[in-house]
């Protein structure tokens, strides 16, 4: 059996900021990924500045790399679209778009160069836990057994190891679910514009079109999980619907091509609700549910998450108490960068979400640049 002081499981933004934090902890780690890198991400790649900042938080070279080595495209404008009309929002640093496959194996790679202490292992994913009384015994699908005395759990939505620790059960009113795909030829796309469709039915989904380095654009929709029996047609067919009975998106569609598969994957929303640490766990991103209730972004946050635990995971060991006390620091500390802006969000979700002629009213109030320039922190993170 191998014997980690602290088990990352994803490496995923959150696992992977997790694993470049404890770079010069001295601490044993173990990182553990079900997929082999580089692997793709169902994403609509909007990667926001809180990603930014966190990995320049870690190391501010990383952010010079990413730039230098990445193709990435840099975002300054949202464009909000509803009934026909574009409420176009500027931004001094929204961030980026970037395929995920090549931003998660950029991040996955600086854990692999620079962290000594971090051993990694691809295709190996945790399939068993459980508690050892003062840490977490864990086994992949082979049987092998490794020991931890902490264990960050960042394995991305829906995880059944986060729900097994919390006996949180899943539950459809928590979570969205999106699809997207990449278009060549889509007319009318400004490079630096992400564009975000609205229907009253679909709120707080959307329909998403991302430029990207490329040319191409990340073009996506999704809607909360518990509307969906409202709907008649797939998913799929309620976004080609869409695309097709508008007469702009008709028009700008009309050449483009899918250059890939149509992949869909779900949205654990942040409902406002913190339930990310315990008895020798911590848990981060996706896996503790922290997606944006509006925008449905969730990188930044998961990158947070996953260094802040690492942060505090230092000092557990350093104090050689894992206990649910020592461990809620983290979740303590993660609350108070992001709490106030959930709430708030979460909070314009459900209203809007229930009544949806808000909609109309924001749409009136967004002719106005003064209050316009307002909603802007609806979608800065
Ligand atoms: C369609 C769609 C569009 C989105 N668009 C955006 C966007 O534009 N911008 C944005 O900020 N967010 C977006 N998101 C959300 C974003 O993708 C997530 O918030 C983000 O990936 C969370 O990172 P994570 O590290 O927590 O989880 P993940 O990125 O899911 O990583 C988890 C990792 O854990 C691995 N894993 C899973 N199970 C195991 C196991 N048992 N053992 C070992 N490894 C395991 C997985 O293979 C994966 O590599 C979107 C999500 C969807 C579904």
């Amino acid at each position: 059996m191998q014997i980690f002081d602290i088990v990352i499981i994803g490496a995923g933004p959150a696992g992977c900021s997790a694993a470049l934090s404890l770079q010069h902890s001295g601490l044993r780690v173990g990182l553990f990924e079900k997929d082999q890198f580089p692997r793709s991400k169902i994403c609509g790649d909007g990667v926001c500045d809180r990603s930014i900042n966190t990995l320049r938080t870690i190391n501010p070279s990383y952010v010079d790399e990413f730039l230098k080595t990445v193709s990435s495209q840099c975002i300054s404008k949202t464009a909000l679209v509803y009934k026909s009309h574009m409420y176009t929002l500027e931004f001094s640093n929204f961030g980026y778009t970037c395929k995920r496959y090549e931003f998660d194996n950029f991040l996955f790679s600086l854990v692999q160069r620079d962290c000594k202490n971090v051993e990694v292992f691809q295709q190996n994913p945790i399939t068993r836990i459980e508690s050892s009384g003062n840490g977490y015994l864990l086994a992949n699908q082979s049987g092998d057994v490794y020991s931890a005395s902490l264990i960050l759990i960042a394995n991305g939505a829906k995880s059944t190891i986060a729900q097994f620790v919390t006996g949180n059960v899943f539950s459809k009113a928590n979570y969205g679910v999106a699809i997207r795909a990449y278009y060549s030829g889509v007319k009318g796309m400004h490079a630096d514009t992400i564009e975000l469709h609205y229907k009253k039915e679909y709120f707080p989904g959307y329909l998403w079109v991302f430029p990207l380095a490329d040319g191409t654009a990340n073009v996506g929709f999704g809607y909360h999980m518990q509307d969906a029996e409202k709907f008649s047609g797939t998913i799929q067919e309620l976004m080609q619907q869409w695309i097709q009975s508008d007469v702009h998106l008709r028009e700008r569609f009309a050449h483009a091509q899918i250059v890939s598969s149509l992949q869909g994957g779900l949205i654990p929303y942040n409902t406002n609700t913190f339930n990310c640490s315990g008895n020798n766990y911590m848990i981060c991103g996706d896996a503790a549910s922290l997606i944006d209730p509006i925008s449905g972004g969730g990188i930044g946050s998961a990158m947070l998450s996953g260094h802040l635990a690492a942060t505090y995971a230092i000092e557990c060991c350093a104090k050689h108490d894992f206990s649910a006390e020592a461990t809620k620091k983290y979740e303590e500390h993660l609350k108070k960068r992001i709490q106030k802006e959930i709430k708030t969000r979460y909070y314009i979700q459900q209203k809007i979400s229930k009544h949806p002629s808000v909609l109309d009213i924001l749409s009136i109030i967004g002719k106005n640049t003064k209050l316009l320039n307002r909603i802007k922190r609806w979608y800065v993170k």
